[in-house]
């Protein structure tokens, strides 16, 4: 019988005072107990709805019912079929407006806890002593090519495997894995999970060569000349934004994407960094923008001895950040200066940043993204005294493919045309994730993998 208690199982953290001070995963997940008495509160409906709101279709109730049963191999088998990064989904994915948002669960009481089952699943399987045998598919002599190495190109990737087809993924940086190992802290998604999903993936055959930059070391037409039949283009959206507001090339400006990629890829925060940032500790931070981005570099700011602020222009209600993300940066003692907007970035003698000129806002009318529009209040102008200031307004995509790759269509904002089955303008040239949408989710980028696969192999099938 169904398990009818209201509220989710709540998910076992670290202790806020604490985690403030050290990049260990906050989440620790389920133990097997938690994930069973979790997954009897599924009623297995047969119209299930939170399959509609999962962008990869994971057949959800079949892998939430074995993990009610105890049958845990069983649920990796189910969801694996779908999602070849079960381990990252668990963690990252805003389940909250996807599968979660349209369980009926959800209508009297919280929503089945299907993003924490699904984390539980894959870290079961990941720290299993005996190892199923990873099934290499066979060869069809096709070659494809895919550029970038995030989630969109690893799902397209691995999609093609599994259909025999011979993949080379071709990836800018010396690590694998995108966003998910230069972007999103280890705090949240540690790095031996993303390079655990990537060995499933070679073993079963892909190949990955990093320190390849497509548009530098090969066009996209010499992959072809080089014999590959399609080329699938994941290259993401890492060019980032800023305000063109005085002082903005400071010492002691960053992007959020360059301060994140220092301390997440290159280690920035350890004694003897080839790349290192400005020392943090006992320093006063703020962060403009109120996004996931921005509370990753907030949170990570908050661990190297840091007093952080959150700047942005409207409210609590209006941040775009997922609210879970909210909440542990509050519990973690970051200051949300809402309704503020930079103007101007001072600097001292030594060309380093010394203040923020701020302005207050109100909130007017919605504005065409449906938000209130924030409005400046007159005359309202402060210093905010701060030492650096780390600026997270969004990224979008860069243009090197496009520039190197005659007749690639692109919108007004650099991402790429795609039609329905995510072939580009250029000839047998896929496209998907952020190169496409501009900054989005991890789920939607694999989602547009998964798109660009099936699109390759109808089209090389014909
Ligand atoms: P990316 O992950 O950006 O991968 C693109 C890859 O292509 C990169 O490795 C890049 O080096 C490589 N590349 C680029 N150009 C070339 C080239 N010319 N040649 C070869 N390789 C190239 N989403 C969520 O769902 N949940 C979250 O919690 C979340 N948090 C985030 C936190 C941060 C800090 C950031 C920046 C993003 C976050 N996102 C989150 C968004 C999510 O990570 C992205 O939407 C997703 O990674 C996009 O996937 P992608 O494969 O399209 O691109
Ligand atoms: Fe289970 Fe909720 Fe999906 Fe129904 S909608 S099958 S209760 S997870």
């Amino acid at each position: 019988m169904a398990n009818m208690r209201l509220d989710k199982n709540p998910m076992p953290e670290q202790d806020p005072v604490l985690r403030a001070g050290n990049f260990d995963e906050v989440a620790l997940g389920y133990t097997p107990e938690m994930a069973i008495d979790e997954a009897k509160r599924c009623l297995n409906c047969k119209n299930s709805l939170c399959r509609t709101g999962c962008p990869v279709k994971v057949r959800i109730p079949r892998f939430i019912a074995k993990v009610a049963e105890g049958d845990f191999d069983a649920a990796y088998e189910i969801i694996t079929s779908t999602n070849s990064l079960p381990a990252v989904c668990g963690r990252v994915c805003p389940q909250e407006k996807q599968c979660e948002s349209k369980c009926v669960r959800g209508i009297k009481g919280e929503s089945v806890g299907i993003g924490r089952l699904e984390r539980f699943v894959a870290d079961y399987h990941m720290n299993k002593e005996v190892k199923d045998e990873v099934k290499v598919p066979e060869s069809n002599g096709h070659r494809i090519a895919v550029v970038g190495s995030g989630p969109a190109g690893l799902t397209c990737a691995g999609d093609l495997r599994k259909m025999g087809y011979d993949v080379t993924v071709y990836e800018a940086f010396h690590k694998s894995g995108g966003v998910l190992v230069y972007g999103i802290p280890q705090f949240r998604l540690p790095k031996e999970i993303v390079a655990k999903e990537i060995d499933n993936l070679k073993a079963m055959g892909v190949n990955i060569i990093n320190n390849a930059i497509v548009g530098k070391s090969e066009t996209v037409d010499e992959l072809f000349a080089d014999g590959y039949e399609a080329v699938f283009i994941g290259s993401g959206a890492g060019l980032p934004m800023f305000m063109h507001i005085p002082g903005e090339n400071l010492c002691g400006v960053y992007s959020a994407n360059e301060f994140l990629t220092r301390i997440n890829l290159m280690k920035a925060y350890k004694d003897g960094s080839d790349t290192p940032i400005m020392p943090l500790a006992g320093k006063k931070v703020a962060v403009v923008g109120g996004g996931n981005v921005a509370m990753d570099a907030a949170r990570c700011s908050k661990r190297l001895g840091a007093d952080v602020y959150i700047v942005y222009r409207r409210g609590m209600e209006e941040l775009p950040a997922r609210h879970e993300e909210v909440e542990h940066a509050e519990e973690e003692g970051i200051i949300f200066k809402t309704l503020t907007n930079p103007v101007k970035i001072n600097g001292n003698e030594n060309g380093y940043v010394a203040s923020m000129t701020c302005v207050e806002m109100e909130l007017g009318e919605p504005d065409a993204s449906g938000r209130r529009r924030p409005i400046e209040k007159v005359g309202s102008d402060f210093d905010l005294p701060v030492d650096c200031v780390i600026m997270s307004l969004g990224t979008t995509p860069n243009p090197l493919i496009k520039n190197t790759t005659p007749g690639l269509e692109v919108n007004r904002k650099g991402g790429i045309v795609v039609n329905e089955a995510g072939l580009t303008s250029h000839q047998n040239v896929y496209a998907g994730g952020d190169a496409v949408t501009g900054a989005a989710t991890v789920i939607l980028a694999m989602g547009a993998g998964k798109l660009g696969a099936k699109s390759i192999d109808e089209a090389l099938s014909k």
